[in-house]
């Protein structure tokens, strides 16, 4: 159906674009973690490219994400996969209620289940320097304007925001942990990449 196409071609956009910053997002996790981020997203972002129009054909629009969230977690490495895999997991379940023809406060709620599967897998909360940072200001922007064509810009703006703080955090999970101060100055790499989503949708959306 036309609905799923059209979300193949969405998804596929924010996967092209993953891939043109995989160096950049590599480099960040150099800095504070291990320097695997954009790699391991680029190989989410590849297979989704391949395998994503065949799952789009003979799907629903949650079987759709549902196949996507199982592929993320075959192939992406790292604490990334797991956690992406919620992300296309949580949109599946927002869109659920309104499958043929999914209205933007369901993709706000699939934002916000996918977030707070994200948070209940690893336990982040805002402060503790993770892409938790940028997922739940941007949750908040969009239900707090659901509806208003400014609801992705907003949210766009308030992930980017949110993730340019995790650089004023010392603490936090994950592998900057080990860093402490050392991490100051140096944002969180995870949470950048979801800014880079966020920005990404809101253009397409515009
Ligand atoms: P790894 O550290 O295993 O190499 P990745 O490089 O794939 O994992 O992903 C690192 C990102 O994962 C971090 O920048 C951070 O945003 C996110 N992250 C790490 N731990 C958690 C957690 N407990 N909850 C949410 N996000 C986390
Ligand atoms: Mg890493
Ligand atoms: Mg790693």
């Amino acid at each position: 159906p036309a609905a799923v196409a059209a979300a193949h071609e969405f998804v596929a956009l924010l996967c092209r674009r993953l891939i043109e910053e995989e160096d950049r997002l590599t480099a960040l996790d150099r800095a504070v973690g291990d320097g695997d981020l954009g790699t391991n997203l680029a190989r989410g972002a590849r297979t989704i490219l391949s395998c994503g129009e065949e799952l789009a054909a003979g799907n629903s629009l949650p079987g759709y994400f549902r196949g996507l969230s199982e592929a993320i977690r075959r192939v992406v490495g790292g604490t990334s996969g797991p956690l992406y895999s919620l992300l296309a997991l949580g949109m599946a379940e927002g869109i659920g209620r309104n499958p043929e023809a999914p209205q933007p406060e369901d993709w706000g709620r699939g934002l916000e289940i996918g977030t707070a599967l994200i948070q209940e897998l690893g336990g982040a909360q805002v402060g503790d320097r993770t892409m938790v940072d940028a997922l739940v200001p941007a949750v908040e922007a969009l239900n707090g304007a659901a509806g208003d064509p400014e609801a992705v810009a907003a949210a766009a703006q308030a992930a980017r925001h949110g993730a340019e703080a995790t650089g004023t955090m010392v603490t936090g999970l994950g592998r900057s942990s080990y860093l402490g101060r050392r991490a100051l100055g140096h944002p969180d790499p995870g949470a950048i990449a979801i800014a880079i989503l966020c920005e990404t949708a809101a253009t397409y959306l515009a």
